[in-house]
Order: C-alpha cells, then structure tokens, then sequence
C-alpha cells in the first residue's frame, strides 16, 4: 500500500515536472498567440541542437539603445567591455555588434566603435542591417539595382560588389519631374557619385543605430543651386541617361531599401513607379504586362517599426517606411502586392546566420579551445545576444534556436511595464549591458563547473 502511494507520489511529481518543462519552453520562445506564426515559420530553418556546455561564450551586442543613446555612449557598455577584453586590449571571448542601423561601411562602424568603447573593433565583428546583402552580390553583381537608404549606401554598396547600381536620388536627378518636391534634389547625387568626398563622409549617419545621427548634409538645405555641374557629366556619367539604368535598355533587376530614406515622398514615389513598371519607372504597369517583363524585387534591410534615440518616445524606423509604401501599392493595385518583397535584419534569420560564421572564425583567430561538435552545431555554451528591442533582438535570438540566449536590457526601446516582456520573453532580462555580460558569465562558469563536477 505504502509502495503504492509513494508510486504515484512519483507520476504526480513526474507530470508536474513535465508540466513546468512545457510552461518554461513557451515562456523560452514566447510562442503567445501573437508570436506563434512568426515561430512556425522559423521551424523549417536550421536548428542546432542542445548548446554545448563545454565550448566558450560567444556575444552578440545590439548597440542602440544597448551601448549608445543617440549621440551618448552609455556607462555601462564601457564596464561591458572592460568585461571581456584583457588589460592589453585582447577580446577573450568571440564577439559581434549586430544592429539593424547601417548607412556606412562596416569598417568605418568599426572606427567608431572602437573609438566609443575604447577596445579593437575589427571590420569583421560588425554586421549591419545591410550586411547579408553582400551575399546578393554573386547573383547581382552585373544586374541593375536601385539602392534606397540615407547616409553612404551608393558606395556602401559598391564595396560590396554591386556594380550597375543608383541610388533614388540619382533617379531623381534624372527624372526631375518624377518626384518634383523631393527635398534633396540633385547634389547628393554629383557627390555621392565620388568615392570619398567630404560631403558624404559627414553625411555618412547611421540611419538608427549611431551616435552621429545629423540629418543628411545637403547645399539644398543652405540655399545653393539644384543642378551640380558634375551630374551627368564624363568624370560623373548619369545612370540612367548615360549609362541606361532603370530604362527599358536595363529594367531594374532589385531594389535594396539599406537604410530608412532621407526623403520618404520622393523613394516611395520612385520605387512604387519601378515596381509597378517592371523596373522601369517610366512605363504603365500595362506596358510592363504587354512586355512580360519580370517583376522587380523588392528587399528591406530591416522591419523596425520603431528605434530610440535621445526623444523620450521611440521613432518610426524603417519598417514604418515599408507599411507605407506598401500601403499605397495596394491602395493603387486593387490590394495587391509586390510579387517578392524580402526583410532582412533582426529578427530575420540572416543575420544570426552571418553572425554565427564570424563568431565561429573569431573563436578559431583567438586560439580557443573548441570542443568537438557534430555537423550543424556550434561549439559554443551559448551565444548571448543583448539587446533592448524585444520585438527585434529578443524575438531574433529566441528564433535563431541552438546556442543563442536571448538578453534583454532597459537601456533603450524596451522600459517595461515589468522586468521582461510578455510577448517576446528574454531568457534573461536585467537592467544594462554590463549585467548582461555578468549573468552571460556567471552561467558559463556555473556548465563549466558542472561538466567539471
Ligand atoms: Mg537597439
């Protein structure tokens, strides 16, 4: 009898055991009735299994609203670092900034970086919103593209490899009736066409992620004349004009949106026309249809609505952009949609993959000890990505499964109401980036001691 009792003590302890499991893995994921869809479509990608407890931390930093507030760097990103970084100014453990702001090289977020937080940062630890698309340019590379964005993106993506590429505001110049109340007429494109003039280095702002957002440097804004006199000129050929860009001779092959525009009236104007033209701005959608000519495909490099800056409410980002512009093409097409239109940046699984390729050669630079892994996973106890914006980094990290652990702070987009957020659930959720790295390494140390035990 008492042999009895005591068994099915046990089955109760065992499926309130179970039962806990499964509340803990929905609270893990934040598979809510909001969040499940997002979480079904990851389920088909990659999967790494269990974290592997013996292999070193790796980190992931968001940096707005995690190391930098608008123009201010915060005082715990330098205890941060100090954190993991030798007294010689060594990393200890692979680590990435991964934000979804861009609008400059990577190497010259490093320059800043480094100089923000006073350790190395090396072009290679740095993935920007746009940083995938480098993975576009084997197909792209000699196929027309209109790049979107403020700040460097023309030559930003240039050094990608990109080769028959514009920016809207070329098109603008190009096609002045187009968008005749654009803001930033022709200049920025006579001098963006340059490699590295003074005029698009300062205005080179991380469109979301920067301490150096000034708004976009243009003579129109001082009064000077609308027409420069390189555009279109032989030392500047105009794309479209000249070298027939974004004409029925060269249709636009992709449309890259790399960071938020400077003008959104005139970009969701000119890319409604190429979409609806089949990459030529100038022709109907009929015209388009009569001439089968394929449809233009359409790539955000983010979905945020919303980042944070020094303004005590967040602002509307990138992802705001891409709703509108959406909108409208609906609004015009009886509901429809573009054919292919493509988000990049977190939460999207691009990112995550790239950043694990590069934590894992950082691991392999910095001489670590690498356990042993099967095909597929990570030698990694966990990859812990800190961030302040739940529905980007949280979601993100939770998605990319394996060794991610997702780490939310109150630095930035997120400010509650209480400690972590219902829909997309941190695993862990702590004040700043400097308690982030102290629990990230307090649960290192705690595997290692238990594969010691
Ligand atoms: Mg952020």
């Amino acid at each position: 009898m008492a042999q009895r009792q005591s068994g099915k003590l046990l089955l109760r302890r065992a499926a309130s055991l179970a039962q806990q499991l499964l509340q803990q893995q929905q609270h893990v994921t934040g598979c809510t009735a909001a969040a499940a869809t997002q979480c079904r479509t990851f389920s088909s990608k990659p999967l790494w299994a269990s974290p592997c407890p013996h292999g070193p931390p790796a980190f992931a930093f968001d940096i707005d609203g995690v190391l930098v507030r608008g123009k201010h760097v915060l005082p715990w990103a330098l205890e941060a670092m100090k954190k993991l970084t030798t007294p010689g100014g060594q990393w200890r453990y692979p680590v990435v900034f991964m934000t979804n702001g861009g609008g400059v090289t990577e190497g010259r977020k490093a320059e800043q970086l480094s100089n923000w937080l006073g350790v190395p940062v090396a072009p290679e630890q740095v993935i920007l919103a746009h940083t995938p698309m480098r993975d576009l340019v084997p197909e792209l590379a000699q196929r027309p593209v209109l790049v979107s964005g403020r700040g460097d993106v023309l030559q930003v993506a240039r050094s990608y490899g990109f080769q028959r590429v514009l920016h809207t505001r070329e098109l603008a110049a190009a096609l002045p009736t187009a968008a005749p109340f654009a803001k930033y007429p022709l200049q920025a494109a006579g001098t963006e066409r340059g490699s590295s003039t003074p005029a698009v280095a300062s205005a080179a702002p991380d469109a979301s992620d920067t301490a150096g957002t000034a708004p976009f440097a243009s003579p129109a804004r001082a009064g000077a004349a609308p027409a420069p006199a390189t555009h279109g000129s032989a030392a500047h050929p105009c794309p479209v004009r000249d070298l027939g860009l974004a004409t029925e001779a060269a249709p636009i092959d992709t449309i890259l949106v790399m960071t938020d525009p400077d003008d959104w009236y005139r970009d969701s104007q000119l890319l409604y026309d190429v979409l609806t033209g089949a990459g030529v701005p100038t022709r109907s959608p009929a015209s388009a249809a009569a001439a089968g000519a394929p449809p233009v495909k359409l790539i955000f490099s983010n979905p945020d609505l919303l980042w944070a800056n020094e303004f005590p409410r967040s602002r509307f980002g990138q992802g705001a952009f891409a709703h509108m512009l959406l909108s409208i093409y609906s609004r015009l097409t009886a509901g429809a949609r573009p054919h292919h239109v493509t988000y990049y940046g977190k939460p999207n699984p691009q990112p995550y993959r790239l950043a694990e390729r590069l934590l894992l050669s950082q691991a392999q630079q910095l001489g670590l000890h690498l356990p042993q892994v099967a095909p597929g996973e990570l030698p990694f106890s966990g990859i812990y990505a800190v961030g302040d914006n739940p529905a980007a980094d949280v979601r993100g990290a939770n998605q990319a499964g394996g060794p991610w652990v997702s780490v939310l702070v109150r630095t930035g987009v997120f400010q509650g109401p209480g400690p972590n957020c219902d829909v997309d659930t941190a695993r862990v959720a702590v004040d700043d980036v400097a308690a982030a790295v102290d629990a990230a390494l307090h649960h290192t140390r705690n595997l290692r001691w238990h594969s010691m035990r």
